[in-house]
């Protein structure tokens, strides 16, 4: 079967659908390969629904720089498409005066990473948030959030099939093979396809273990 599609994604997880939907609007034309029978099974709907604020990874590394900006269009998502979520904020706490000197290198290292509204408060200060906590000291992190990853997919979801995204439940991808004018792509139980696009198309792996071997 012949068939004039862009790009293939596989793997409807949160990677996968975010993936199908921004290149979805650029205008190209695209599948979802997906193994089990919904979206979103895997770890994606496994986790901790934490939206991290970015203090932890290094400076000026890649992870620093795509969780700060990711974070705040997250956020902005979220409102814009009624996803359930709350900026609750966290409180990271210090028992030992050792620990309080990991706070204070925490606070520098976050705002070095853009997190610019970190406040290190005293142990009094803490108890007034939570009143059942012991500390010597603690780190607000106000941008930390939570979120509802089975909401965030289907609006995701809901995104990519408005621009056209086609999502293939039950069909688990097998291989690809380049071919003269595209790839073809077997898929479980199914015809092989020839994509026939020319230079765009190509097959995309949106799993947590990249290509199969
Ligand atoms: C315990 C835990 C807690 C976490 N907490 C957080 C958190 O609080 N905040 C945060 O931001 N991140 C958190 N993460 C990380 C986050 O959950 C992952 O980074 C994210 O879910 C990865 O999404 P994914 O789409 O790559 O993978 P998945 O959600 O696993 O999606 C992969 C999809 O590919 C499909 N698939 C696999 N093989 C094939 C095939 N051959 N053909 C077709 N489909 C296939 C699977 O069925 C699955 O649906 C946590 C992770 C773990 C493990």
């Amino acid at each position: 079967m012949a068939t004039d599609i862009d790009v293939i994604v596989i793997g409807a997880g949160v990677i996968g659908l975010a993936t199908a939907r921004e290149l979805a609007i650029t205008g190209l034309s695209v599948i979802v390969l997906e193994t089990a029978d919904a979206i979103g099974t895997g770890t994606s709907s496994r986790n901790s629904e934490v939206i991290h604020a970015g203090l932890y990874y290094p400076q000026r590394s890649l992870k620093a720089k795509f969780c700060v900006e990711g974070r705040r269009r997250l956020y902005d998502y979220c409102e814009n498409h009624g996803v359930a979520h709350r900026r609750c904020g966290k409180l990271i706490v210090a028992t030992t005066d050792d620990e309080v000197a990991i706070l204070e290198d925490l606070k520098a290292k976050g705002g070095a990473n853009g997190c610019d509204d970190l406040r290190l408060i005293s142990s009094e200060e803490a108890r007034q948030l939570e009143p059942a906590l012991c500390c010597l000291a603690a780190l607000v992190s106000p941008s930390t959030g939570i979120i509802d990853s089975h909401g965030y997919m289907l609006a995701l979801r809901g995104d990519a099939e408005e621009h056209g995204t086609a999502i293939a439940l039950l069909s688990p991808f097998e291989r690809a093979e380049v071919t003269s004018d595209g790839f073809t792509v077997w898929v479980g139980g199914k015809e092989p396809m020839s994509l026939t696009s020319g230079c765009w198309s190509m097959p995309v792996a949106c799993m947590r273990h990249g290509w199969p071997g």
